[in-house]
């Protein structure tokens, strides 16, 4: 089964890009975020992983990470954010190789690998193919702070830590531009299915 990896910096329409994706072609979602955190708050054995490497202080007495204080003590410092994905990756990877699996069992025809740091974690190499998806900063920014309802200092302070869009683009194998709208945001990816994907599924 065809694997693509659909990335991108925050808010470029990731997302909105694999919903067209499955609503349309049948694609099966991977969304490595989502499953992250999901693994973060329930795998015991990382939860020990975590407590070993940074301390017991951001759990709280239900045994709960206190994500918030987590996030801001290791995103704020490049050996420990090296460090926690060291531990995370290998995880969301096993777990990609089980929905990869679920998604040979649904019939679905192809397999959608949705995921901001594809490039940064060297996730490309188990794909077969990878689309960036791509728009201005100030779309970016504008699309971001309304989704989330957060601040513009906050999402510029996440956009710092990505790869930048140029370097993206030079290791992807196509990309989408969203600029525009809904309407010319699924006119292209139909256009990228028709004239690139089709074909190889
Ligand atoms: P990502 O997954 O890359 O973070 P999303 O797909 O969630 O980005 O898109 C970010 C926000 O921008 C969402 O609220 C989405 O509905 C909106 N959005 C995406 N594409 C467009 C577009 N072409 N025009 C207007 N809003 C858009």
């Amino acid at each position: 089964m065809f694997k693509l990896g659909v990335t991108g910096g925050i808010g470029s329409g990731k997302s909105t890009v694999t919903k067209i994706l499955v609503e349309n072609y049948n694609a099966y979602e991977f969304e490595a975020d989502i499953v992250a955190k999901k693994i973060v708050a329930e795998n015991e054995q990382l939860k020990e992983e975590f407590k070993q490497t940074f301390g017991s202080r951001f759990f709280d007495e239900l045994g709960n990470l206190k994500r918030r204080e987590f996030a801001e003590f290791v995103f704020s410092d490049k050996e420990r954010t090296r460090k926690l994905n060291s531990l995370v990756h290998p995880k969301v990877k096993e777990a990609a190789t089980e929905h990869f699996q679920k998604a040979k069992d649904e019939g679905r025809s192809f397999f959608v690998h949705n995921a901001p740091l594809i490039f940064e974690a060297g996730i490309e190499k188990q794909l077969d193919a990878v689309l960036v998806v791509a728009v201005s900063e100030e779309n970016a920014l504008k699309r971001t702070i309304e989704r989330d309802k957060t601040t513009e200092n906050e999402v510029k302070l996440r956009m710092s830590k990505q790869m930048p869009l140029a370097e993206k683009i030079a290791k992807a194998d196509f990309v989408i531009w969203n600029d525009g709208g809904f309407e010319k945001l699924k006119t292209a990816v139909e256009n990228f299915y028709e004239k690139h994907l089709k074909d190889k599924l």
